[in-house]
C-alpha cells in the first residue's frame, strides 16, 4: 500500500486544485467515495441528498463494503 501524503502546505490550494482527488475521502477497502475533504472539515455527501459537513477526527462506515474509514486530520 501507498499513502498519498503529498498535500500542499500552503494555504492557496483552493486556487489551484493541482491534485483534485488528493480532496476525495474514499473507502480504503473498495474505493468508494465517502466526501469531501475541506481546509478543516469534511463534506459528506449521503445517497438521497443529504450532507453534511462534519469536522474531525470522522469516522464513518462505508455504506458499500461496511469497512471502517477514519479520518484525524484533513491536512
Ligand atoms: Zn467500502
Amino acid at each position: 500500500m501507498t499513502k498519498s501524503t503529498t498535500f500542499p502546505t500552503t494555504h492557496d490550494t483552493a486556487s489551484r486544485p493541482r491534485a483534485p482527488d488528493a480532496r476525495d475521502w474514499r473507502c480504503r477497502k473498495c474505493f468508494k467515495l465517502l466526501g469531501r475533504r475541506s481546509a478543516r472539515s469534511v463534506h459528506v455527501n449521503f445517497a438521497r441528498g443529504h450532507q453534511y459537513i462534519v469536522s474531525t477526527p470522522v469516522t464513518a462506515v462505508c455504506r458499500c463494503c461496511g469497512t471502517l474509514n477514519e479520518i484525524h486530520k484533513t491536512t
